[in-house]
């Protein structure tokens, strides 16, 4: 067996590493910019072979995982605001949080529908355990 330790689980989801080798990058472009072309992803990993795209469309599913995201970061961004700044509902606070965490969801969209990928594809791939040629 290989004897070689895994790099972490956490780090190589962050660095949106391959699932399998958590060595190759899963996307093209290192950061989000440019944004059209931030969701272009190499065919195979470029250190293993690990197909990126199971199958066709596998991608689609990542609309729940990016929901799911979304929600989690709206409800966090509400609830420091809630905790930092304080609600009331004698003015508009309870409006300006709902903004600034709808703002911040908005402008992190981006980097989640990347993450959400990368999260969609750890659920299929385990370390070592990828899936190489059809
Ligand atoms: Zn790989």
């Amino acid at each position: 067996m290989n004897s070689e330790k895994a790099p972490a689980l956490f780090p190589s989801i962050l660095k949106m590493k391959c699932p399998n080798c958590r060595k190759g990058n899963m996307y093209t472009n290192k950061s989000i910019f440019p944004l059209g072309s931030m969701l272009h992803m190499p065919e195979k990993c470029p250190e293993c072979g690990q197909i990126m795209e199971l199958e066709p469309g596998f991608y689609y599913g990542t609309g729940y995982v990016s929901y799911g995201l979304t929600v989690a970061l709206l409800a966090t961004v509400f609830v420091a605001y809630w905790v930092l700044m304080g609600l009331s509902y004698l003015d508009n606070s309870i409006f300006i949080a709902l903004s600034v965490a709808v703002g911040i969801c908005l402008a992190l969209q981006p980097w989640i529908m990347r993450i959400s990928r990368v999260l969609y594809l750890y659920m299929f791939v385990r370390y070592g355990k990828g899936h190489k040629e059809k």
